[in-house]
């Protein structure tokens, strides 16, 4: 049997606790390399305990000799590093195998990318990071090689219902549209006036996912599907127009691939992201995962009706951020970023998140992308705007 290396970037978080816990249930078939964590010390010190990783990166130097010292107290060599350079380098160390990308947000881009160009298995959850740099990141993987599997529960229910051929194009494999499914999140039948008055506690209480704070948001304004429309374009090589979203509030057939000969895939499971975790680090092979049998009785039924465009705007944005391209997406991004943050410190509302990205994309023309430098200032200037467009409003 092979032993397969992992460096889990974001293991403090929701994504990177659930691949750990997988990873405890297959002992001598994964080895952990590096585990990476923002916040949470207490959290990143329990893990390494357990798992004994050669390195931990952790966000600064008084963070890291905390940690160190409190390691070496309980016997544990691991060594505690910190910063973005160590994040890139347990990435794209030569004896990691395996890479879970799940730090949140455009943070997690650089180390992303680094493990896309040291040629490695990617386990995608940093939605973030293919949305904002796209054309580039796909480049990287042709490049070297790297294998990325998608984590996002949708893509990897899509993958799981491709044609092993599908990189051959949608059209040569006989694929008329991706279904791509979505919760709806926990406002689904609020109307304008209630959503202008959620709070950030009520946004972050999904009513079928466990989730980090920021993507949960995203589910609740339906942004989450516009980044994931974004992510499927690129992942499946798909044009915007041959991926529908459809509601389905009980998040149990994770999304739906549509032939042209009327035959309809679909990847179910209970919500549980140990599923498609576990389902990327095994593939092809099939591992189990902690998550119960699916019990079709109990649910009964399974229901599906179409986004309202009124109520969340957020989803066309991103359908015309990915039609425009350039740097569309990244602005979009990053805009969604500073909207998200500004809303769960309750500097505006709910409603306010769509606002402040139109108005960012609009002030903010697209521009076609030439390296990851103009990636990265597309997001600053467009952070500016934002943090500016709040700052006049108050
Ligand atoms: P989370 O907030 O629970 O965890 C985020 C992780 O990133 C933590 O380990 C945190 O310490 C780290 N982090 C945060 N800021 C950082 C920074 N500036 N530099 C380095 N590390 C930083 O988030 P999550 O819910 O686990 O989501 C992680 C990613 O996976 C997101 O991109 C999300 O969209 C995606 N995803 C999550 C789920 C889910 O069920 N949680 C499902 C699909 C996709
Ligand atoms: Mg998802």
């Amino acid at each position: 049997m092979t032993v397969s290396r992992v460096t889990v970037l974001g293991a403090t978080g929701s994504v990177g606790v659930s691949t750990l816990d997988v990873i405890a249930r297959h002992p001598g078939e994964y080895v952990v390399h590096a585990l990476t964590g923002h916040s949470r010390m207490d959290v990143l010190e329990e893990q390494c305990l357990l798992h004994r990783p050669v390195y931990a990166v952790v966000a600064d130097a008084v963070q890291a000799s905390a940690l160190q010292a409190r390691l070496h107290d309980q016997g544990v060599d691991t060594r505690v590093r910190h910063g973005a350079e160590a994040l890139a380098e347990v990435s794209a160390d030569a004896s990691v195998d395996v890479v879970m990308a799940a730090i949140v947000g455009a943070a997690g881009l650089r180390p992303t990318l680094a493990a896309v160009q040291a040629g490695k298995r990617v386990l995608l959850a940093n939605k973030e990071a293919l949305v904002m740099s796209g054309a580039l990141f796909m480049q990287a993987v042709r490049d070297s090689g790297a294998q990325v599997l998608p984590i996002d529960s949708e893509h990897n229910a899509i993958f799981q219902c491709m044609p092993h051929n599908y990189a051959a194009g949608l059209a040569q494999v006989g694929v008329r549209r991706i279904l791509l499914t979505a919760s709806g999140g926990p406002f689904r039948e609020f109307s304008v006036e209630q959503l202008a008055s959620v709070t950030p506690a009520q946004a972050c209480a999904h009513p079928n996912w466990s989730m980090g704070q920021k993507i949960s948001v995203d589910s609740a304004s339906m942004m989450n599907k516009g980044l994931e429309l974004i992510e499927a374009c690129w992942l499946f090589d798909a044009r915007p127009d041959q991926i529908e979203v459809v509601i389905h509030p009980q998040s149990v057939v994770h999304s739906l691939v549509d032939y042209v000969d009327g035959s309809v895939l679909a990847q179910l499971g209970n919500p549980d992201m140990r599923t498609p975790i576990a389902h990327a680090l095994a593939w092809p092979k099939r591992i189990d995962s902690g998550v119960s049998a699916l019990d079709l009785l109990s649910i009964a039924r399974l229901d599906f009706q179409a986004p309202d465009d009124l109520r969340f705007p957020c989803l066309k944005l991103a359908r015309q951020a990915v039609t425009v391209g350039g740097t569309a997406c990244a602005i979009l991004n990053a805009a969604n970023e500073v909207a998200v943050a500004s809303f769960l410190s309750a500097r505006m509302g709910f409603t306010d998140i769509p606002v402040m990205i139109e108005h960012v994309l609009s002030v903010m023309p697209s521009e076609s992308v030439q390296d990851l430098d103009h990636i990265m200032l597309a997001d600053r200037v467009a952070r500016e705007h934002a943090e500016k467009w709040l700052a006049q409003r108050s």
